[in-house]
């Protein structure tokens, strides 16, 4: 088996994820580039191989059973195996009024619906279709792209600024921590560490591009928890700073 340690980022195409993608490349790992969409797919894959990584495109929407399946059966014969999974795929769905805010009275139950498929049902579909491939990795990672908005702690202490109410994305991220924790229990006494990072206020597609920090530095706590060494923490939820409380 090769030495050479393979990746997936799913939504890798932009933002947080490219750079996963990048920094995963840039420390030698081969990284299968994970975009629904075939155009922005190939741009990322040949933008990050002249960048001098070793990329390949993974065709995936994760809310799709058959675009997941596919994926992993084309990991299998690219790689035989996965090393670290990275679940970036995200989305915040539309605000109910002119600003940022989703306010739990007013929200469309689809968009709801949309939003917990993709954040949450999409990251257990991914999960356990690579899983195999996964098990054959000696030191298998996974990371979930979640946000400090799924904090409950957080956001119930007064004295954190934890912004507008985002009543359909924030809940997917705390959906999205206990499901890494339940993970975290099956997968105990074995070598797979499986933990939930937070990128920090990150200007992307995703917020307008509004967020003091760079896509790079959004994507540093999650290549430092996919680059674990074993027997390092699982089951937990970090930032740059460290530990977040659930
Ligand atoms: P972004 O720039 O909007 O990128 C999101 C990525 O997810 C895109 O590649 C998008 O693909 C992909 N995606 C969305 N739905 C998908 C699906 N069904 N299947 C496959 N890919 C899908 O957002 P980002 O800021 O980099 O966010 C990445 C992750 O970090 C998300 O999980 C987000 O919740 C989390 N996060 C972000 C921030 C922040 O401040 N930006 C803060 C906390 C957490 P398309 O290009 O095809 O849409």
């Amino acid at each position: 088996m090769s030495e050479t340690k393979v990746a997936l980022v799913t939504g890798a195409n932009k933002g947080i994820g490219y750079e996963i993608a990048a920094g995963l490349g840039a420390l030698g790992y081969r990284v299968g580039v994970g975009a629904r969409d075939r155009v922005r797919l190939d741009t990322a894959v040949e933008k990050l191989r002249a960048a001098g990584a070793d990329a390949f495109g993974v065709p995936l929407d994760v809310t799709g059973d058959r675009s997941v399946t596919d994926a992993a059966d084309l990991f299998e014969r690219e790689a035989g195996r996965l090393d670290v999974l990275v679940n970036n795929a995200g989305i915040s769905g539309p605000p109910t009024g002119s600003g940022w805010e989703q306010d739990p009275t007013l929200l469309d139950l689809d968009v709801v619906r949309a939003v917990v498929e993709t954040n949450v049902i999409g990251v257990f579909r991914v999960t356990n279709a690579m899983l195999p491939l996964l098990r054959r990795s000696p030191s298998p990672r996974i990371v979930n792209a979640s946000s400090s908005v799924g904090s409950l702690t957080w956001q119930t202490d007064p004295g954190i600024d934890v912004g507008p109410i985002m009543a359909a994305y924030s809940p997917t991220k705390s959906f999205l921590n206990a499901v890494t924790v339940h993970y975290a229990r099956q997968f105990a006494g074995t070598n797979i560490l499986i933990n939930a990072a937070c990128p920090g206020l990150v200007a992307t597609d995703f917020n307008g591009n509004f967020g003091s920090r760079t896509p790079v530095e959004g994507a540093a706590t999650a290549i430092r928890l996919a680059t674990l060494p074993d027997g390092g923490p699982t089951g937990s939820f970090f930032n740059d700073d460290g530990v977040i409380p659930w």
